[in-house]
């Protein structure tokens, strides 16, 4: 029998459900049972694809190339499990699919209602994602906070999904804030018990609570909290602030959490399966003890918001823990280089550039100053999708002499179309999943940097673009030393390039950083960090 936990979230959006929803799954791991997450977005948007990253952060990418939010990654780095973008079910799915139902008559005589028929859609959704991964647990969290109006029909609809799976097959999960009011450092736990009789108003009475607190909240407040909440005192766990967010499985786990969902859920181990659990504290001990460091400028359009960057921040940590060095990571306004120039010369004291994806003309231009002045000085350089098109845009100009060149996504008129739309894409009027998307094969030529990185010839990696290097040019540019050491099977799409004679040049079309996980870094991000840590030893050792 499949066990459903559902996780709810008060007071605040982005108290860190996301994070609990994966320490949850992890905790269920270490016990030896296998897991899956969904994501519930009751946003109207039918995905996270059309989105402004600036706003809602990172667009995370599924290896079905699915475009979907950024919690997908949490899981899946957590969980160390490819989803699909069915595990991100969204307002505007649910309800695309019952109206297309409506018009092919599968309804015929029905009035259409909100309940039965969009709460039944919902249900279909995490049922049969469920059944797909075959897990023992399925985690589904809500998005937005006990309530929004647009959540209404997902509360209802896990609501309803306790009387058809069983109590003993259901449990319910309420994450909320208790703020620390700052004259008096008291927690305050009022909005956590209003959120609490929110979600029972509507027929849900929470099994665990987790409070969200900056600190350890103290034995009398959780059982406060236990008292309105009207929960054992045992089921009320707190999720305090934590050096690294993949410390907060094993710090609900010392509360005993997983131990109690277990029993709760009648989930009988008989082991732990302790090899992941010690995989999982070496890690975390690993990012905490890092020797060396090292800084890093990320160069980009949506800086003021670093999760827009997350699965990139993360990639380059999880590189960075396994060079033994921290990463630092500067993020620094692309279009700061065109109001001042001069200021490119900030970028020596750096010791890697890495330029991220990014979408339009704003900031391109700073981003290829950061690129050039990356190439001129041998600093280690990263480029990722619109970082990989603007590297072939610099080095057409700057190299080849293609004065004027850029990507047709900057400049219509441009006289040498560098990076221009593909093929498909010329008749693409439709903006949402129409990019190519998802995990596509990659050739790696022999010999290359990229195949000593990757160690074959033959890899996979997720996509999320538009355009593409102008195959007309690719002569060009490798008569002149630029070398394309991925390719598509065919040969006619361009996916990584090298200079080889630069200490590390290196730039993918596709985005190795959806499939970095801990303990297992990404070969782009993991080349990127070791070259900027062995620069800057060398460094360190010509001063000395
Ligand atoms: N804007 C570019 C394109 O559409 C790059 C996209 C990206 O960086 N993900 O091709």
């Amino acid at each position: 029998m499949v066990k459903y936990i559902f996780v709810t979230g008060g007071v605040l959006s982005s108290v860190g459900k996301g994070i609990v929803t994966s320490s949850v799954g992890k905790m269920l791991q270490f016990r030896g049972f296998s897991v899956t997450a969904i994501k519930m977005d009751p946003y109207v948007n039918v995905d996270a694809g059309t989105m402004n990253p600036y706003v809602h952060g990172e667009v995370f990418v599924t290896e079905d190339g699915g475009e979907t939010d950024l919690d997908l990654g949490w899981y899946e780095r957590f969980l160390d499990i490819n989803l699909s973008k069915e595990n991100n079910i969204t307002t505007g799915q649910v309800y695309q699919a019952v109206i297309e139902k409506e018009r092919r008559g599968d309804f015929l005589g029905k009035c259409v209602q909100i309940i039965p028929h969009v709460t039944d859609e919902i249900k279909f959704r995490i049922r049969s994602a469920a059944e797909k991964s075959g897990a023992d647990v399925v985690l589904t969290e809500c998005g937005g906070t006990v309530g929004d109006i647009e959540g209404l029909p997902f509360l209802e609809a896990i609501r309803q999904m306790r009387l058809e799976e069983g109590y003993e097959n259901t449990l319910y999960m309420h994450v909320a804030l208790v703020p620390i009011l700052d004259v008096t450092s008291e927690m305050k736990t009022k909005p956590l018990q209003h959120s609490v009789n929110e979600l029972r108003r509507i027929g849900i009475q929470p099994d665990i609570i987790v409070a969200r607190c900056a600190k350890m909240i103290n034995r009398d407040v959780l059982d406060k909290i236990s008292l309105f909440g009207t929960i054992p005192k045992e089921a009320v766990f707190c999720s305090y602030n934590v050096s690294t967010i993949y410390k907060v499985p094993l710090i609900l786990e010392e509360q005993g959490m997983g131990d109690y969902m277990c029993r709760r859920l009648g989930l009988t181990f008989n082991y732990l399966n302790i090899d992941e659990m010690e995989r999982w504290k070496k890690f975390v001990e690993s990012i905490e003890n890092c020797k060396h460091a090292v800084r890093i400028a990320l160069v980009g359009k949506y800086a003021g918001l670093a999760d827009s960057y997350v699965s990139m921040n993360e990639a380059l940590r999880h590189a960075g823990t396994a060079c033994d060095a921290q990463v630092l990571i500067d993020y620094i306004e692309a279009e700061a280089f065109e109001e001042n120039p001069k200021k490119i010369s900030d970028l020596k004291y750096y010791d890697g550039i890495f330029i991220p994806y990014g979408f339009g003309p704003r900031g391109s231009l700073g981003k290829i100053m950061a690129i050039r002045f990356a190439r001129e000085h041998n600093i280690p350089f990263l480029g990722i999708c619109y970082g990989f098109q603007l590297a072939v845009v610099e080095f057409a100009r700057n190299i080849c002499g293609l004065e004027g060149a850029n990507s047709t996504e900057i400049d219509e008129n441009t006289q040498h179309p560098v990076i221009d739309l593909m093929p498909e894409q010329h008749w693409m009027t439709y903006k949402g999943a129409t990019m190519r998307l998802g995990a596509h094969k990659i050739v790696v030529k022999e010999g290359t940097l990229a195949h000593k990185l990757y160690g074959a010839v033959e890899i996979y990696e997720r996509h999320r673009h538009r355009y593409e290097v102008n195959p007309e040019y690719i002569d060009t540019f490798e008569k002149h030393g630029l070398v394309f050491s991925g390719k598509s099977p065919d040969g006619r799409r361009m996916e990584i390039l090298e200079l080889p004679d630069k200490f590390f040049f290196f730039a993918s079309q596709f985005h190795g950083e959806f499939k970095s996980r801990p303990g297992r870094p990404d070969p782009e991000y993991y080349g990127f960090i070791k070259s900027c840590l062995d620069r800057k030893q060398d460094k360190e050792k010509q001063e000395f």
